[in-house]
């Protein structure tokens, strides 16, 4: 199951999200099919959801304040419970890759020059930090900078994946570039355990998007795998989010996949694009873009 963001989808901006979403969603089957582990279907998933420029995470990310990209990812392996995330990076096009380098460390989480430093040393390519800028985001940000009320803005075009693969293994996945006209070094819920994502094979799998700073304070993935005990995966997506909403008024999305497959995914935003696959499907399903 993959997503790209929980927030409004312009129309003229729809078909590419459709498109970025069930590409990634093959490239992650893919790999399930040929009897891969969940952890890399993720990070294929959202490697090309990050390769999309159209999408907001690695080329193609919203700009801070100050105009530069600071990217955020994470994956969860929910096996041996393993984690690894990455925040406030400039310099690598696929911070998810970098995440997935963390996963056989003893460290979980590093951030800006020190992630970078991990990134050369695991002999990642460093890239240059302008390549990651495209004109879109350019121009967003100079509308932003002109708005009275610039806290009003929201994010959109997050990615995120979760899975199930054939030996029973669940994962998640989360990249972000956050919100535009970020102030720089803030960091969202995208790669906190717990908020952004969370998986453990005993209990679910979970996947946030939206305003990062309310799924934080709910513990939105955490609490969604922890609905999953009791509900299927679409009544624990709705349950998480009508909590989110009763108790801080956020607005955001999640996506979430159950131990025996059960898949949901629900959403307070004018949009959340996602597709999703399973073995009884021949293709793709995809839902959460307004027809209109
Ligand atoms: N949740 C992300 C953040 O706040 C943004 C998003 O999902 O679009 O950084």
């Amino acid at each position: 199951v993959v997503h790209a963001g929980a927030w409004d989808v312009p129309p003229a901006e729809r078909e590419a999200h459709r498109a970025a979403c069930v590409a990634a969603v093959h490239a992650g089957w893919d790999v399930l099919r040929g009897g891969g582990r969940a952890v890399d279907a993720v990070q294929t998933a959202v490697m090309s959801l990050e390769d999309d420029p159209a999408i907001n995470a690695g080329r193609g990310s919203v700009l801070n304040r100050d105009g530069d990209v600071e990217l955020d990812a994470a994956l969860m392996d929910g096996g041996p419970l393993r984690i690894g995330a990455v925040a406030c990076v400039r310099n690598v096009a696929n911070p998810v890759r970098l995440a997935a380098e963390l996963l056989g460390e003893v460290e979980v989480f590093l951030v800006g020059e020190g992630a970078s430093a991990f990134a050369r040393a695991c002999g990642l390519a460093l890239c240059d930090p302008a390549s990651l800028v495209v004109a879109r985001e350019r121009t967003r940000l100079a509308s932003w900078r002109e708005a009275a009320a610039r806290t009003t803005e929201g994010p959109g075009d997050t990615v995120g994946a979760v899975a199930l693969d054939v030996d029973g293994h669940l994962a998640a996945g989360t990249s972000t570039g956050g919100r535009p006209g970020k102030p720089p070094g803030r960091v969202g819920d995208a790669p906190l355990p717990g908020c952004g994502y969370f998986a453990d094979d005993d209990l679910g799998a979970a996947v946030c998007t939206g305003w990062g700073e309310h799924i934080v304070r709910a513990g939105l993935a955490r609490r969604t795998a922890e609905l999953l005990r009791e509900s299927t995966a679409q009544d624990a997506s709705w349950l998480a989010m009508r909590e989110l909403e009763f108790r801080l008024n956020g607005r955001a999305g999640v996506i979430a996949l159950s131990p025996n497959g059960s898949i949901g995914f629900a959403f307070n935003t004018p949009a959340m694009p996602v597709a999703y696959i399973d073995a009884d499907l021949a293709e793709p399903v995809v839902g959460g873009i307004p027809r209109a």
